[in-house]
């Protein structure tokens, strides 16, 4: 499959959260899988990629032409394919649209959009593809109880809670992210108003 990961640009995030997310894309290219990223070779966006490359798999970064033109972040140098984009919006559809299924490793404000952006087009049945979140070391503990609290007051559907899966266990992760995803929901089913 192709999966693309979200997760931290930051380079100064706790080694263990670098470890976990390399083995996991060791892991990925080791079931067949490449990677889709947004093309940083720093933080988790970078672990993702050198687990990959290091597992024999393809890589596809997405990344906005301003990152290399203001050199803003240093971009990964061993991808498959580097897609240049204008704008960050862009650089989502691509993510978007070349993926099978996303993980959301650990990260900041990018990472959280792009969780919500792909979860947001899930409820809304825009796209009916795996997403997983990758709760290294409790990291989305927080998060989850901020969606649970969110169903219990009725702000979200209770069906929500399925579109996605947080575990911090790799092997269930990616058992879910390759299990085939069954029967069809309508926006109805998802959303009140
Ligand atoms: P953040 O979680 O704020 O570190 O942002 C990382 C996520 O947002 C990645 O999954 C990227 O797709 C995107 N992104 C945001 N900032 C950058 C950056 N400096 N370099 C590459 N991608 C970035």
């Amino acid at each position: 499959m192709r999966i693309c990961v979200y997760g931290a640009a930051s380079p100064t995030i706790d080694a263990e959260y670098i470890r976990k997310v390399e083995e996991l894309g060791r892991e990925m290219a080791r079931r067949g899988h490449s990677l889709v990223f947004g093309g940083g070779a720093n933080g988790l966006m970078g672990a993702a990629a050198r687990g990959i490359r290091d597992g024999g798999g393809k890589i596809v970064g997405v990344i906005p032409k301003f990152f290399d033109d203001d050199k803003v972040e240093a971009i990964c140098d061993f991808c498959d394919e580097l897609v240049f984009t204008e704008t960050m919006r862009q650089r989502k559809q691509i993510m978007e649209d070349r993926a099978d299924a996303f993980i959301v490793a650990p990260g900041g404000i990018g990472t959280f959009e792009e969780f919500f952006e792909i979860l947001t087009l899930k409820q809304l049945c825009r796209h009916n593809k795996p997403i997983a979140v990758y709760n290294v070391m409790g990291y989305y503990n927080e998060l989850n109880d901020v969606l649970e609290q969110a169903i219990k007051k009725n702000f979200i559907r209770e069906n929500c809670s399925d579109l996605y899966k947080i575990t911090s266990d790799p092997e269930e992760l990616l058992r879910y992210i390759e299990t085939p995803v069954l029967g069809e929901r309508t926006v109805r089913d998802l959303k009140d108003g």
